[in-house]
């Protein structure tokens, strides 16, 4: 492809490496505020989360539509960890956004104040044109394809022209349909892609972006 004219990052476990442990701190508090704030049982967070997951695409969803939860409460509350437990500068990160052509921009379904607090932590804050975050779709989430064109339109981002990298499959399958190029990051995954696989291309870290130009 010609080089992208902007890219879309998805924030947490893709511009840091999950095993960090902080997204497993998040998930943890996900699970307080639903247990003292909710009255979820204990037995009941997994199912329940996964079905609010699967019928509404992130707890939080769920939590608004059964309970009435008030958003910026939960995402302060799931949020409010100490990030210098989990995540350092990375200089790196910041030389390989430094390469990458064009703008880049944060699409995540976390809050805004969460992904302005971890790039400042990884030191790449500068890099970004914009966060795009829960808050700016009215809490509507990845993978609503509805987010997607919103996005673009106020970017002015023509999709040929677009990549998005994301951790999740599933958040990269409607710019995949609106003619974005997506990238999947899976740093496990070390199996190559069959012949003629129409899903996103594959990469094992961020740096691989450099060859896509
Ligand atoms: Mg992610």
């Amino acid at each position: 492809m010609k080089p992208p004219e902007y890219f879309l990052f998805d924030l947490d476990n893709t511009l840091y490496d999950r095993r960090c442990g902080l997204f497993a701190a998040v998930d943890a508090r996900i699970n307080r505020y639903l247990e003292e704030f909710v009255g979820i049982p204990t037995a009941e967070l997994d199912w329940r989360r996964r079905a609010y997951w699967q019928a509404h695409g992130t707890t939080l969803n769920g939590l608004m539509i059964h309970h009435g939860v008030e958003p910026l409460h939960y995402l302060d509350y799931v949020h409010d960890v100490d990030l210098s437990l989990y995540l350092a500068a990375d200089p790196e990160l910041g030389r390989l956004l430094a390469r990458l052509p064009g703008k880049k921009y944060i699409f995540s379904n976390a809050s805004r104040k969460h992904c302005r607090r971890v790039l400042e932590r990884l030191g790449v804050a500068e890099f970004f044109a914009g966060c795009f975050t829960i808050e700016y779709f009215s809490f509507r989430p990845k993978p609503d394809p509805a987010i997607y064109r919103e996005l673009l339109a106020e970017i002015g981002g023509r999709p040929a022209a677009g990549v998005m990298v994301d951790d999740l499959p599933v958040n990269l399958e409607p710019a995949a349909a609106l003619g974005l190029t997506t990238f999947l990051l899976a740093p496990e995954a070390a199996a190559p892609q069959p012949a003629g696989f129409s899903g996103p291309r594959r990469i094992s870290q961020l740096a691989e972006l450099l060859e896509i130009g």
